[in-house]
């Protein structure tokens, strides 16, 4: 017999996905410059020159048989050691390979992390806007999801966190710098978030975890600071991607890492392997992991986003729209004047906009604006972006 929640993951395309299908289509009819697609989170530059090197490296130099083949489950031993001694120089934390875990991205990573510290009936903290993805993989082991608004620059709210821990809170995901709302959570809302999860450990007797999704860590503008969370909480694991550093998305290469300070550190890792396996994630792909150790630290030129956020949050500000200004990522969410965000993109639509409605990441109310994309593609939408203002009346600046 078919699985029929499966099915029905599987059926339902996300909103995301939807918008993008819809473009697609829009473009045959119209024509490529004619619709303005921000509905997706592709990075739009391209991957740095030292990556094509380094495969050009490995390809020309290495054995072949070797470097095609399967790598230890967990990943190559070479490729975890660069990566924590990376960690250790970057952050001062002291990372261990026997802890890292390499996975096919960030998803997989979470998904591992998820299987491997979270039971069935157990409940999986998330702070709202979060990735709709989250509530799917927490779905998926049987547990509930426990939405938490944040404050009003979508930080997190450690009072309402702290009631809403209870003795089947199994972990909590964060994501900063934020996808949908461009925020990074700055060291003090770390700390307190610390603090709160401990007496929670200590009220109910039982680890919680602090899920650290981090694919956009590099992505940060005005020289904002992502503390690196396990310095700051014993039980968190790290799940890393260099999808969006190294605009690598459809290379699948990321890892899961396991601070050396939780509670029985040693049984998480190996339920994470046990999880991988569980799921046939073993061994991600081995030529990334090859090319991982020489791109370290490096990314791709991030600056066109900085110059998209800049843009489009000057100018739509202008027009008399609402949103809080992005720190990292390559999102911008932009508050519904209606207060509805599916109205909003609904009325885009009309302008040739694709913007995500926001109530699939549990915050209702608003749309996403993905500005992974060439900074052309702004100036164009400005135009439709302005007679959208105008269609609620709102009142934009004088020139
Ligand atoms: N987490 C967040 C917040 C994301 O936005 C994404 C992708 O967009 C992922 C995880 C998945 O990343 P990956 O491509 O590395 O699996």
């Amino acid at each position: 017999m078919i699985n029929k929640r499966m099915q029905a993951l599987g059926r339902e395309r996300s909103v995301i996905r939807e918008l993008f299908e819809y473009g697609l289509k829009r473009k045959a009819q119209l024509g490529e410059d004619k619709v303005h697609d921000f509905s997706l989170g592709n990075p739009s530059v391209p991957a740095p020159s030292e990556l094509s090197a380094e495969l050009s490296r490995l390809i020309d130099e290495c054995d072949p048989v070797a470097l095609h083949g399967y790598t230890s489950a967990q990943g190559a031993s070479d490729v975890r050691e660069a990566i924590a001694d990376h960690i250790k120089r970057e952050h001062g934390f002291p990372a261990r390979s026997d802890r890292i875990y390499m996975t096919a991205g960030a998803a997989a990573a979470l998904t591992s992390a998820l299987t491997a510290v979270v039971c069935e009936g157990d409940e999986v903290i998330l702070l709202t806007p979060y990735f709709p993805e989250y509530r799917v993989f927490i779905e998926r082991c049987g547990a509930k999801v426990v939405e938490v608004e944040t404050d009003e620059s979508f930080c997190p709210d450690v009072t309402a966190i702290e009631a809403a821990i209870t003795e089947r809170t199994a972990a909590i995901i964060i994501n900063s710098p934020n996808n949908p709302s461009g925020a990074v959570y700055g060291e003090d809302r770390i700390r307190a978030l610390a603090d709160v999860l401990k007496s929670g450990e200590e009220r109910f007797a039982r680890p919680i975890y602090l899920i650290a999704d981090e694919p956009y860590r590099e992505l940060v503008y005005d020289g904002a600071d992502v503390p690196y969370v396990p310095s700051y909480y014993n039980d968190t694991i790290v799940c890393y991607s260099f999808s969006k550093s190294l605009s690598i998305p459809g290379e699948r290469i990321g890892y899961a890492m396991v601070s050396p300070r939780a509670h029985d550190d040693g049984a998480v890792y190996e339920a994470i392997c046990g999880a991988g396996r569980a799921l046939g994630f073993v061994c991600a792909p081995s030529l990334m992991q090859r090319a991982i150790p020489a791109l370290l630290g490096v990314t791709a030129d991030l600056e066109t986003y900085d110059r998209n956020r800049r843009m489009l949050y000057d100018e739509l500000t202008s027009y008399g729209f609402y949103a809080v200004k992005p720190s990292g990522a390559f999102y911008l969410f932009l508050r519904s004047p209606s207060g509805d965000g599916i109205e909003l993109s609904e009325r885009a639509k009309e302008h040739e906009l694709l913007l995500v409605p926001s109530d699939s990441f549990g915050c209702p109310g608003y749309v996403r604006i993905s500005y992974c994309v060439k900074t052309e593609q702004i100036k164009r939408a400005l135009p439709a972006f302005k007679r959208l203002a105008e269609s609620y009346g709102l009142g934009g600046r004088d020139e």
